[in-house]
């Protein structure tokens, strides 16, 4: 069975205590290779490989920096079907949906920081009538570690690395447990484009054993995580005593506001989208739909119309829109919802039952859900269920949709549908997110800032904020005479 291998100091090798977990193909439930069940030991040999290479790397060119990354880029993108291949199989979801998004924006990912950096400057300040002058020099912080999700394995996964590498740091990272592949292939992409020993170094395991060994290790100085908002917690609790730099990139429940002044086709077709993209599992679906009172008989008529039209079946074929959830485990914890949401007195417009694929019976198929509730405090409404669900409910005036889209203990990012303008910049102001999406959802240009508020998040990615994450900065003050 093909065995998923670190990538320490340029090579691929076991983990030190031979230890190993099954990795499931979500389509159909059969375990189809084997991950390193890293623990301490690799962790620590991933470290001083990262250490070794740091001085070196932090002093190559950016012009060289940069060519390599843009190398990177475009060996993933001529590895294409490769990878995308490998993403479907190990996360559930759709070819196509791996080969349109999740692939081609990993390669964006290093094509984007290989030429932010050569635009990435500091300031100077002249301080006049005291003949000082200061500038400063944004260094690499040196080792850093960077865990991301399984959503969007490859995505979020280099997501991180690019602006650490790009920024100059040797890293330490780890992908999911329950989506490794498209990790464990970036190595050899990296060795092939002249990526230098050392500095990015991958090791595959559990969180509570090699995740935790990196947020523990006192001389990884910065951590950038994406995950669950309980792991979050976990991480800063433990990076807290060492003042390690962190970025946490947390959970969602993100409102989508529909007001009756929107452009209702344009809106009821994103809405499904933003519902059930990758069986829901983006932080930054739309999971709670607000709709304004005048036409939430309709818009609910017409968007359950459309949800059942949505087609949910094997990862492979072209005609599947809603592929498998990643895990038994997770699609356990959705069904639980559904069962709550029940038990709340809530009403199921539309799916909530498990599906069984022809030919692929065992894998981790559910309808695609829509739920009416009553209340918006309740459960269903308030906790992530990260899955292919989502609730409705109506609101009569401006206030009580910003007082429903705010009354979460999450703030990632928020949808707002209306053609008035006046409205936009209102709402704009007051919704609690780190995002504000109008007429438009998961629209990303890389230059802008990206992060929650709340429970959704510490710090922000994207753009010059992930170089100035991934790098201390110093204020150099000259007297002169
Ligand atoms: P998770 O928190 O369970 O795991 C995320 C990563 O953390 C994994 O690599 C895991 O192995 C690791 N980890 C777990 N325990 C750890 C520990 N003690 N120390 C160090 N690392 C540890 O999250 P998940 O289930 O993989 O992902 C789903 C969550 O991610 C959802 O809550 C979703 O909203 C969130 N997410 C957020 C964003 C964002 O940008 N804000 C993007 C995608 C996903």
């Amino acid at each position: 069975m093909k065995k998923i291998l670190n990538y320490i100091n340029g090579q691929y090798a076991p983990p030190i205590a031979d230890r190993w977990l099954d990795n499931y193909n979500p389509s159909n439930g059969e375990i189809y290779s084997q991950i390193a069940a890293s623990t301490e030991e690799d962790v620590s040999l991933a470290y001083e490989a990262a250490s070794a290479a740091f001085p070196a790397w932090s002093n190559t060119s950016i012009d060289d920096r940069s060519a390599i990354m843009l190398k990177i880029a475009s060996l993933i993108d001529d590895n294409l079907e490769r990878f995308a291949m490998a993403e479907s199989m190990d996360n559930g979801k759709p070819l196509s949906l791996a080969t349109a998004i999740d692939i081609p924006r990993a390669s964006s990912n290093f094509r984007f920081f290989g030429h932010a950096i050569t635009q990435f400057s500091s300031e100077a300040h002249e301080s006049v009538g005291l003949n000082t002058m200061n500038f400063t020099l944004r260094q690499p912080i040196g080792v850093v570690g960077c865990i991301s999700p399984w959503n969007l394995p490859l995505y979020l996964f280099s997501w991180k690395i690019a602006p650490a590498i790009a920024a100059g740091n040797t890293v330490v990272a780890k992908p999911s447990e329950v989506t490794p592949m498209t990790a464990y292939l970036l190595g050899e992409i990296c060795t092939e484009a002249g990526l230098p020993d050392g500095v990015l170094n991958i090791v595959h395991g559990l969180g509570p054993s090699a995740g935790q060994a990196i947020i523990a290790h006192p001389n990884i100085k910065a951590i950038s995580f994406t995950g669950g908002t309980k792991t979050g917690e976990h991480i800063a609790r433990t990076a807290a005593p060492m003042f390690k730099k962190l970025s946490l990139e947390l959970g969602g429940k993100n409102p989508n506001i529909i007001f009756a002044d929107c452009d209702y086709e344009k809106m009821l077709a994103v809405s499904v989208k933003s519902s059930f993209t990758n069986q829901g599992q983006i932080c930054l679906c739309g999971s709670r739909i607000f709709v304004e009172k005048s036409i939430f008989d309709r818009f609910k008529t017409d968007f359950v119309a459309k949800v059942k039209e949505l087609n949910v079946g094997n990862p492979f074929e072209a005609s599947t829109d809603i592929g498998a959830l990643v895990s038994k485990p997770h699609l356990e914890k959705v069904q639980s919802y559904i069962k709550i949401a029940e038990d709340e007195g809530a009403k199921i417009l539309f799916g909530g039952k498990t599906v069984k694929v022809p030919g692929s019976e065992h894998g981790y198929y559910l309808e695609p859900t829509v739920i009416e509730v009553y209340d918006d405090q309740c459960r269903v409404n308030q906790e992530e269920i990260f899955g292919p669900v989502v609730t409705l409910m109506p609101f009569e005036t401006e206030e009580q949709a910003v007082q429903y889209a705010n009354g979460v203990m999450y703030g990632l990012s928020s949808t707002l549908w209306t053609s008035d303008l006046n409205r936009t910049m209102r709402m704009s102001k007051k919704l609690e997110a780190g995002i504000v999406w109008v007429n438009t959802w998961m629209n990303r240009d890389l230059r802008t800032p990206f992060g929650g508020v709340k429970n959704s998040g510490v710090g922000r990615e994207g753009g010059f904020e992930a170089l100035r994450f991934f790098t201390e900065a110093k204020n150099v003050c000259i007297k002169y005479e």
